[in-house]
């Protein structure tokens, strides 16, 4: 099909629109609009960048166009995105391109943007393209920040006019703020994991608080019942720590409650294990996989241990250190029960070790258990 070119370099009309072919001012305005749309409909950063220089390259006689990337602390290049043919190899951008070198490192280090007219005579120009004959780079700057910069490379010794050059200015403009769109919403994605492990997280002892021991017990039942599995629940609470309180101070208490949440930690050690603070003096070890004679084997342990922490409870009526009674409660659980069956069981087996003397462990059989 015959063709007609706006001008020489610039792609091709098809004949029969030749009458109204627009004019190399109205196709870099199409090509700005045509950035923008990019800019703010890509899935993702990544996505936003080969947009924009897949457009210039296929809109314009460009050989190559490439954003080239900043790390952090803007000292090295660290990643490119590129369009074009690329024929020769250019240094890896792991970190190892410093900001001394290259067109772009010259550009970097003065913030301005850089018309090289004659590659062949530039010393800094880093060759991709053979046929490569001029190169503009544009700081890719937003607000005080620079990212990076946007390169383009034409075969075209005098496709770089103030028009031309005027776009590329206003695209790297697009770019820059698509950069600082994408590090806000990294940034925000990292606020708010922060928060929901905050969120979950007991103030005074660090381990899991009640809100997310609610949550896995809600999916480890779930899953348990699925997968026919046992439940077990350990509800940990210490003995007479109200009399330790008033004998010691609120501050004794707290520190020894650290130290009860430690311990407990060292015996919910599989990866599946949670340890989580339920409420005032009150622990609970979830643990998924483990039946009633297993769950009875880590609270004897825990029992002991913490009496081994030897903390001082002067004024406790079961012996001079702190002391823990533990309701174990294990099931395989059924999928239309409720895991208050599990609390409920434990709960029961508590009241048995306070009633039976404190500093043991109770385990009574429980209805629709293991077997049922
Ligand atoms: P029992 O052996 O029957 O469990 O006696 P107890 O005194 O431990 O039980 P009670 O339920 O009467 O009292 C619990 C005490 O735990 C009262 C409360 O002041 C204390 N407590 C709850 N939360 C905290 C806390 O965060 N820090 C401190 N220091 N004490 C707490
Ligand atoms: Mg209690
Ligand atoms: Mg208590």
């Amino acid at each position: 099909m015959a063709s007609r070119d706006p001008k020489p370099g610039w792609p091709a009309v098809p004949a029969e629109n030749a009458g109204d072919a627009p004019t190399p001012a109205a196709m870099l305005a199409e090509i700005l609009a045509q950035v923008s749309r990019e800019a703010l409909q890509g899935e993702d950063l990544d996505a936003v960048l080969r947009g924009i220089v897949d457009c210039l390259v296929q809109r314009l006689p460009v050989a190559i166009a490439s954003i080239i990337l900043l790390n952090d602390v803007g000292t090295h290049f660290e990643r490119e995105v590129y369009a074009g043919e690329l024929l020769l190899v250019q240094p890896e951008l792991d970190n190892d391109w410093p900001v001394t070198l290259g067109a772009a490192g010259r550009c970097v280090r003065t913030g301005q943007p850089l018309l090289v007219t004659d590659v062949e005579g530039d010393p800094d120009y880093v060759a991709g393209n053979p046929s490569v004959r001029a190169e503009y780079l544009v700081p890719i700057r937003h607000r005080a920040r620079l990212h990076g910069v946007l390169n383009i490379e034409s075969t075209d010794a005098g496709f770089f006019t103030a028009d031309v050059c005027a776009v590329f200015d206003a695209v790297a403009d697009q770019i820059a703020g698509a950069i600082h769109l994408a590090r806000m919403a990294d940034q925000l994605e990292a606020a708010n994991r922060k928060l929901r492990q905050l969120s979950s997280i007991d103030g005074l002892t660090g381990i899991a608080n009640r809100r997310r021991f609610d949550e896995q017990l809600q999916a480890d039942w779930a899953r348990c019942a699925r997968e026919r599995q046992p439940l077990a629940l350990l509800l940990v609470d210490a003995d007479r720590f109200k009399a330790l309180n008033d004998a010691c101070g609120h501050l004794y208490g707290d520190e020894c409650l650290r130290q009860l949440a430690r311990v407990c930690a060292q015996l919910a050690d599989g990866e599946e294990d949670l340890v989580a603070r339920y409420g005032g003096e009150e622990l609970v070890l979830l643990l998924p996989r483990r039946d009633g004679a297993a769950a009875g084997l880590v609270a004897e342990q825990l029992r002991a241990l913490v009496e081994e922490e030897a903390m001082a409870h002067p004024s406790s009526t079961v012996a001079p250190v702190v002391t823990v009674s533990i309701g174990v409660a294990a099931l395989v659980p059924r999928p239309q029960g409720s895991p208050q069956q599990l609390i409920a069981a434990a709960d029961a087996a508590l009241y048995a070790a306070k009633a039976g003397g404190r500093n043991r462990v109770e385990h009574p059989p429980v209805a629709g258990a293991e077997d049922g």
